[in-house]
């Protein structure tokens, strides 16, 4: 078989080589030690935490030592794809501080040229295109050199055919799929070849294994160390009948020809290494470095087994999820760096009020084997999180979320700025700062009280005090009420009215003595703090007060009169 005809005859449009490509993508002019990292998704127009966490080791190992970071469209997949998926990836990912250096970008960003198959989105960069979809003739290049060798060949068999062989394979115990004497078109003649195109047969180009899985090859991945692993037998199919690669081809020739020094992608591709390896070496080309992420584990609820986060039944893999609720997209960022990377959580505590991208970030502190996630840990760092905040930020933040979430909340944040600011500030900074902060939506649910709109009756009143006295301590309450009182003052009179109704004023005489008192001075001020917030929890209920001014003290406790 003349191979060189048999390339000349699948791909005659094809002029350039592979060789002709090295030269317009020429090695990258990089200091010593800066290296390339790409996040690499298909626009499904569902981006979850691994696309997060991917990127944010992308971000890192590239930006910690001042190399390049792009972002590249697998959308190979026409099934998959997301009509707009790629500018709302890129604003997920810009909110949770990932920006990219080349590749795909929005529209209008300074040096970037429009793509015209996706609206609001552009590239930029010397090494594009960067959709899949617009470098088919790259991928022919390649292939085409490797028909020429001999290294690959058109496969015509129909899935029924296919089908077939797998049945007699699963029959006969053997390996599934097209691999040695089942790959039946490896050897067709020029002539058979011809003739079947004539006819307009379709076909997919196959990849021709030389492997033999009695042979090892090493790979190092960043995580893992050396891995040593069985050559790949299969004849993979490398261009399908649609004219675009698989992912398999894509990945190499892509990530050699935009000079990737670290894939970081997803450990589901650890078990299609041999075929990456076997395809590098066929095209003569140096294979990058892997960072094969673990994935995401939850405990199950129903069954109490570790499991793999899924999209249909866990909504916190969806980003959006955090977004809508409005977590600190740092937040999000340090629980995933916490549960990652061995050595960050201690790093934190030793480094409280750093900028986490001063952490040194090293993927062989990250973990091998599958991270659980966890929603209250999430919450526990979101909490610290917060507490390192200004109430200004808390404020600038809410008001944002609101804005794009919640209209009715938007407005009530935005008329009563003085009030939230110092609502925000109550006990932040010092020692102990409070930590009831977790993100936008609780947050406000938290604070709800503060305004009239929103302020509902949430706990039972004291069972202790009856209606009467209810109507009573709240009565004598607000005629003795004084707002220039200070915590002290205002504290002796709600417990002057304690001993007057008969409650205790010290909470362990009652314990002691039960049936001498009514109650004591904290279902007193139970009731007191029930009608100002609703709650029978707040924070110190005279800062409360002070923030709340006079009037709508005065409003809240004769409505609980009433009530
Ligand atoms: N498009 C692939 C995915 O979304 C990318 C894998 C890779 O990063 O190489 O899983």
């Amino acid at each position: 078989m003349d191979h060189k005809k048999l390339a000349e005859l699948l791909f005659p449009d094809i002029d350039k080589t592979p060789e002709d490509y090295e030269k317009i993508y020429p090695e990258r002019d990089l200091a010593e030690g800066s290296v390339v990292t790409r996040l690499a998704p298909s626009p499904t127009g569902y981006i979850h935490l691994g696309n997060l966490y991917g990127a944010m080791v992308d971000e890192r190992l590239a930006h910690q030592g001042g190399g390049v970071c792009y972002l590249r469209i697998e959308d190979t997949d026409e099934k998959r794809e997301v009509e707009g998926a790629v500018p709302v990836l890129l604003d997920t990912l810009s909110y949770f501080g990932i920006e990219f250096d080349e590749g795909a970008c929005k529209a209008g960003t300074p040096g970037s040229e429009p793509v015209p198959s996706e609206e609001g989105a552009a590239q930029r960069g010397a090494y594009g295109p960067y959709w899949q979809s617009m470098r088919s003739s790259i991928y022919k290049a390649c292939v085409k050199k490797l028909v020429a060798e001999g290294k690959a060949y058109p496969c015509f068999m129909t899935e029924e055919e296919i089908a077939d062989i797998r049945a007699a394979q699963t029959a006969a115990k053997l390996d599934p799929g097209i691999y040695g004497q089942y790959a039946k078109h490896r050897d067709l003649t020029l002539e058979e070849v011809e003739r079947r195109l004539a006819e307009g047969q379709e076909y997919v180009v196959r990849f021709r294994s030389e492997g033999d899985p009695s042979r090892y090859f090493k790979v190092r991945d960043a995580i893992r160390g050396e891995i040593s692993m069985p050559e790949n037998i299969q004849d993979v199919v490398i261009l399908k009948k649609n004219d675009l690669p698989t992912y398999h081809f894509a990945h190499v020739v892509d990530d050699h020809f935009m000079r990737t020094d670290i894939v970081v992608r997803g450990e589901e591709w650890m078990a299609s290494l041999p075929i990456h390896e076997q395809l590098f070496k066929a095209m003569g080309w140096e294979i990058p470095l892997y960072c094969h992420n673990t994935s995401l584990m939850k405990i199950d609820e129903a069954t109490g087994q570790k499991r793999k986060l899924s999209k249909r039944k866990d909504p916190e893999l969806g980003l959006s999820f955090y977004k809508e609720l409005g977590y600190f997209p740092e937040a999000v960022r340090e629980y995933l760096m916490t549960i990652l990377c061995s050595d960050f959580e201690q790093w934190r505590m030793a480094n409280p009020d750093t900028d986490y991208n001063e952490f040194n970030f090293s993927p062989d502190k990250m973990s091998d084997s599958g991270t659980l996630f966890d929603i209250n840990k999430l919450n526990d760092v979101s909490k610290d999180v917060l507490a390192r905040k200004s109430a200004a930020q808390i404020y600038d933040f809410m008001l944002g979320w609101a804005e794009e979430f919640d209209k009715d909340k938007y407005a009530l944040l935005k008329e009563n700025k003085d009030m939230l600011l110092k609502v925000f500030d109550i006990d932040r900074g010092g020692e102990k700062p409070r930590k009831d902060l977790v993100y936008a939506q609780q947050i406000f649910a938290f604070i709800k009280y503060f305004f009239d709109e929103t302020f509902e009756y949430e706990s039972e009143w004291p069972a202790e005090v009856s209606e009467e006295d209810r109507a009573e301590i709240l009565r004598r309450y607000i005629e003795g009420y004084d707002p220039s009182d200070d915590n002290s003052a205002w504290f002796e009179k709600v417990r002057g009215i304690t001993a007057d109704l008969g409650y205790a004023v010290k909470p362990k005489d009652y314990k002691k003595n039960p049936d001498a008192y009514k109650g004591h001075v904290g279902h007193v001020s139970g009731v007191i703090r029930i009608a100002i917030t609703g709650r029978a929890n707040s924070p110190d209920l005279w800062t409360v007060q002070q923030i709340m001014g006079t009037e709508m003290v005065r409003k809240r406790i004769e409505k609980a009169i009433e009530a």
